[in-house]
């Protein structure tokens, strides 16, 4: 089975800006509930919806305190520990980031290995592209950043 997941987050300055669970140097950084990583948002909902077990809004609600300033890899954890209760196992992921400034490439790495290490994974089932948006739209303005991501996951 496929599952697809997106996310958005704005960004604004002073906020910290944290992508796959690597700090990156930024004058903007995302304005979030949680630690605002909408890299791992977009892995969570594509590993949910892979098996049609709803989204990360459902799981952790961002009413419910106890996911204020939540470490994402907590929500990435948990939605690989849903998958695997229910008889399945994560086999890739594929994501995509669109943000204007910084350049992602310096930190891809780093990225795909936390990424890999959190959903249990060998690297080389983790793909992470990043583009920009061509200075058009929310994206190009640095108002925001999004994340695209796609999974497979099998039957155990
Ligand atoms: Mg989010």
């Amino acid at each position: 089975m496929v599952g697809f997941g997106y996310d958005v987050h704005r960004l604004a300055p002073g906020e910290s800006l944290l992508l796959g669970c690597i700090a990156i140097p930024s004058e903007v950084g995302t304005v979030a509930h949680s630690d605002g990583d909408v890299l791992l948002h977009a892995v969570v909902d594509a590993i949910l919806g892979a098996v049609a077990m709803g989204d990360i809004g459902e799981h952790f609600p961002d009413t419910d305190p106890r996911w204020k300033n939540a470490p994402s890899t907590h929500f990435v954890e948990h939605a690989v520990r849903i998958i695997t209760e229910a008889g399945y196992r994560l086999i890739n992921l594929d994501a995509t980031l669109v943000l204007e400034r910084p350049k992602i490439l310096p930190y891809k790495q780093a990225m795909r290995e936390r990424m890999a290490e959190i959903c249990g994974l060998p690297i080389e089932r983790v793909s992470l592209k990043a583009t920009t948006s061509e200075s058009i739209g929310f994206v190009g303005r640095r108002e925001g950043v999004q994340a695209y991501c796609i999974c497979e996951v099998q039957p155990a």
